[in-house]
């Protein structure tokens, strides 16, 4: 079987879902029988503009150069596949979007570097999907190991990949958690939230801030309203969603709901 060639991308971003393909330890040894690694610059291999078969790609559009490096990826690649939540919605990178709950782009630049004007970066940030076309999105902050090696392991028998979508909520009620929101009040947000991390904060008491980001046909608003009903006011409520994904346009239209309800200012 020919092997297929596959390259791991960055743009904005920490690399923690990098991480995710270094962390498989022994199974990357497996994994290299299948496919050839031709670029992945976390793990010192530097060839970025090999056309490959398959190229993911971590990092959120936040600077010029995100944005060409991006076109030619697509160019030279037959499957685009985003992981984690920079690629997917923006990730933390795209608070500086809300300009009516955070500071600006230009204002943070100001705040931080003694001469902004040599930080090249766009005043919004955005998703890969916003620039080119992508086949799959890994959603999370980061993705988990198992989440993409399972991914992997579908392409490469030639099944079309099953993606994680489902509410965190039929997670927790498969390994028996016990529900936070009911037992805690806690403002859990896995009832809009998709698997795949495992429910591991319910797990241990806590509750989701939704860094895998939105599940199937969430609704936010009845959420929303439970929050309220423990005592969250308007703008807790905006900044509870405006977390790993406030780009995604489901979570974007519950901020800003909440965030108008908030005088100007105010959480500035
Ligand atoms: S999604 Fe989270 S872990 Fe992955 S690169 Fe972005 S900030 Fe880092
Ligand atoms: S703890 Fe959170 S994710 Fe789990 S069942 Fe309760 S609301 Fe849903």
């Amino acid at each position: 079987m020919e092997k297929l060639k596959v390259a791991i991308h960055k743009l904005t971003s920490c690399s923690g879902c990098q991480l995710a393909f270094l962390n498989q330890g022994s199974g990357l040894l497996t994994l290299i029988q299948y496919v050839d690694i031709c670029h992945f610059i976390e793990g010192g291999i530097d060839n970025p503009d090999m056309p490959v078969d398959i190229a993911f790609v971590e990092g959120s559009i936040s600077t010029p150069h995100d944005l060409e490096r991006l076109k030619k990826v697509r160019e030279n690649s037959k499957l685009l596949v985003t992981i984690g939540a920079c690629a997917t919605s923006g990730g933390v990178q795209a608070l500086r979007n809300l300009t009516g709950l955070y500071r600006s782009a230009a204002d943070m630049k100001a705040a931080v570097y003694a001469s902004p004007d040599f930080i090249a970066t766009l005043d919004n940030c955005e998703p890969v999907s916003s620039a080119v076309k992508v086949d799959y999105e890994l959603w999370g902050c980061p993705v988990s190991t198992q989440q993409m090696g399972r991914f992997l392991s579908q392409l490469l028998l030639g099944a079309e990949p099953m993606l994680e979508k489902e509410k965190l909520c039929m997670q927790c009620k498969r390994q028996q958690t016990v529900c936070v929101m009911v037992t805690k009040q806690a403002p859990c947000l896995g009832s809009v939230t998709r698997t795949g991390c495992g429910a591991m904060c319910p797990s241990y008491g806590k509750a989701c801030y939704s860094c895998y980001g939105p599940s199937e046909q969430p609704n936010c608003r009845s959420l929303s309203n439970r929050l309220q009903g423990l005592g969250m006011v308007d703008h807790d409520i905006a900044h509870r969603f405006a977390q790993f994904h406030s780009n995604a346009p489901v979570f974007r239209k519950e901020i800003d709901h909440w965030e108008s309800n908030t005088a100007e200012g105010e959480n500035k």
